[in-house]
Order: structure tokens, then sequence, then C-alpha cells
């Protein structure tokens, strides 16, 4: 096999992970949706809960090994383990490495999962402690370690704050006390942000947004060190059974071939969508790590090469206003989700359970704008057209 560890990040999203076919000299590898594979001669003395071995496809799949394959190329990994969902890729790195009596440090905004995770079942259904802080300040993650702490948690940029927290700065201090740091980079993907070479220990990925891109198939990943990838993969792919189908594998596989490009144009459309919005009377505030106003816009700039397409804003109107705002948009859509090939915007209300760990501005609620490949003009026009309509 030659040597693709050479090639830059472009070439690896388009050859790293697949390969000539062997039967039929196709030179895109098969989708392979069997859920099992022919047992050897002498299977007497197999493990058949190898999760890297093809015996059954909840142990693991043909697709989702050259998936695996190239997102670890990709975060500069030794390993991967890529699951159902972005969820089950977190809530697997929890249930490997917490224990009871464990104690983990984990953003205050956060996935809204991750939070009811760590704030409500790992501490009530397994003893587990957790504090959530604000992981911008490395003053409250200091405060908050415990003798027993033995993951730090963070998501940068956030979701859906967009807050971002220094990953070197984190990493050291997690070290020093023996913990994991373990970092949610879906907002950046692996284009924009390298967890690992900053000192992460995990990297964690929903594939359902920017990796795959294109909104039509849901995906997890956690890459690093092998030995850690195996336990996840032995202990929370196999046993608790969140596996990708093959079929969703082969879809990510060819969504992320054209990552580069996608994250330049999003970051690029991003940038100005946001400072359109910034300069707009209407416009109450604007979060989005790629501007000077940005509260960690400089930590930002030190750890990613661009910002992303997602942002936050809220505007000078109350809760129906912002509703209206929303249903008067005739092509960006309202839906949930996120990194997509169409924009996508969701109206958070005031009632949201994590309002109260929010920052003052976010409290009436906000909107989370996740800003698509269509023409930034063209969003622009949108936008304005919306505005005028709630006579903003
Ligand atoms: C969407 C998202 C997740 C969850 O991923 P799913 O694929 O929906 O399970 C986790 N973290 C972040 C930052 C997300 O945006």
């Amino acid at each position: 096999m030659s040597d693709k560890t050479k090639y830059s990040f472009e070439t690896k999203c388009i050859h790293t992970g697949n390969g000539i076919d062997k039967e039929t000299g196709a030179i895109r590898r098969p989708l392979t949706m069997a859920n099992s594979y022919r047992l050897p001669e002498d299977a007497s003395t197999m493990n058949w809960s190898d999760p890297n071995q093809l015996v059954y496809t909840r142990n693991t799949s043909a697709n989702q090994i050259y998936l695996q394959e190239k997102l670890a190329a990709l975060e500069g990994g030794e390993d991967c383990v890529v699951l159902g969902s972005g969820v089950s890729a977190l809530a697997g790195v929890f249930f490997t490495f917490l224990e009871k009596d464990a104690h983990i440090i984990c953003s205050n905004v956060s996935y809204i999962a991750v939070y009811r995770l760590l704030h409500e079942y790992f501490p009530d259904k397994f003893g587990v402690e957790t504090s959530l802080v604000d992981t911008a300040n490395l003053q409250e993650i200091k405060q908050a370690l415990r003798p027993n702490t033995k993951i730090i948690h963070i998501e940068t940029p956030g979701n859906p704050t967009t807050r971002v927290s220094d990953i070197a700065e984190i990493a050291k201090l997690a070290h020093a006390a023996g913990a994991l740091l373990t970092v949610d980079s879906t907002f950046a993907s692996p284009f924009l942000q390298h967890p690992l070479a900053l000192g992460a220990d995990l990297v964690i990925h929903s594939l359902t947004k920017y990796i795959n891109g294109h909104g039509d198939a849901m995906g997890g990943a956690v890459i690093g060190q092998r030995e850690l990838i195996d336990k996840i993969k032995g202990q929370a792919m196999v046993n608790l059974g969140g596996v990708i189908s093959p079929f969703n594998a082969w879809l990510i596989m060819r969504g992320v071939v054209t990552l580069p490009l996608r994250m330049k144009q999003h970051s690029d459309s991003a940038l100005e969508i946001a400072q359109f919005l910034e300069s707009h009377r209407a416009v109450k505030f604007v979060a989005y790590p790629g501007l000077t106003s940005h509260p960690q816009h400089e930590i930002a700039k030190k750890q990613m090469t661009m910002f992303s397409g997602v942002m936050a804003f809220g505007l000078k109107a109350d809760v129906d206003t912002h509703n209206k705002f929303v249903n008067a948009l005739e092509l960006i859509v309202p839906a949930v989700s996120i990194g997509h090939d169409e924009s996508l915007i969701v109206y958070v209300g005031p009632n949201d359970e994590r309002n109260h760990f929010y920052p003052a501005e976010f409290k009436n609620g906000h909107l989370r704008f996740s800003v698509g490949l269509e023409a930034a003009e063209d969003i622009i026009n949108d936008l304005r057209q919306a505005f005028k309509k709630c006579g903003l």
C-alpha cells in the first residue's frame, strides 16, 4: 500500500480510506450491507466481540473501518471509532472513562444531550460527580479540579453560544491533574481545528454535521490514541450497540471528500453575514467567533484557521417577533441541526433548560443560525426581506 500519510489534508479527504475493490476492480470501495462475515475455518478460539475483526456488523463493518481510517488521518490521531450518532460517541466516551465516584468537569453550556447525561443521568444512576463550569475561564476549571477528576470535557466552539475554550491551556490543566481532556470539535470540523495537536486526548465529532455535510446521514466519531479508542470500541460500541449503519458510513465517506471546500465557503459566508447582522439596527447581539466583538476572538484566532458557519444572534424584539422573523424567511430553512448544505435557523426561546447558564444577552432567547453553501448574497437578501416584513 502506498504511504498516504505524506499527503496534505485536502488529498487525504479524497484518498485515505478509499482503495481498489479487489473483486471488481472498481476504483471506489463498495457499500457492504451484510450483517455477518464468513467465519474462519476454526472459529473455536476466536473472540466473538473483537471490534477490529469483521464478524458481525455491531462489532464493526467494512464501511465503518474505511471511514475510521480516513477520520483518524484527518485529525492526526492513531485510531478512530465511528458510532451511530454524535451523542452515541459522547455517551461512549463518558461510559468508558467514568466509573462510580469519578468526577468530570464539563462546560456549563454544551450540547443538550451532554448536559443531560452529565447533569442528570450519570450522577443519578451511576454516582458520578459533575462540575459544570465556564470552560472559557481557566480559573473556574482550576477551582473545580478534585483528586478524582477523570475527564475535562469541552465543546469548542460551543453549541449554541459559540463560546471558545482554550484547548492547549486546558490540556495542561487536565494532564497536571491526571485527567483526560476530551474535545467536542463538531462546530470546527477537522479542517479548522486540530485538538490532538494542541494536547487533547480524545476528539469527538458529530459526523451528522459538517463532516457529512449534506444533511442526510447521522454518525459520530472519537479519535485518539489506539489504547483509548480500543477501550471505547470494546465497552461502548460492541456492548452498548450504538453502531453506525454501513450505508451511513458510506454516505459520510462520500461527504467528507469536499470538506475543505465546504468549510472555506461556510466560513467566508458566515463572517460576511455576521458582520451584516452586527451592523443591523434591529439586532441586539451576534455571537460568532470570527467577529472581533466575540469575547474569545483571540483564542479562536490562535486555535482555528477559520471560524466555521454557525452563529447565534438575537433581535431587539419580543418572542413573537422572533418567531415571525423565522417564519418570514423564504430561503433559510427553520430546522434543527447545523453544518448542512442548506442554511438552517432555529429560535430557542427563554424556556431552554440551560438558559440560566447562558450569557446575559441570550436570556430572552436566541436564534441559532447555521450558514449554508448558498450564495452569501442570497442569504443576506433573505434576512433583509424578513427584517422588512417584521417592520424591523
Ligand atoms: C449535533 C451535535 C452533537 C450531537 O450529534 P448527533 O449526531 O445529533 O447525535 C454533539 N455535539 C455538538 C456540538 C453538536 O452540534
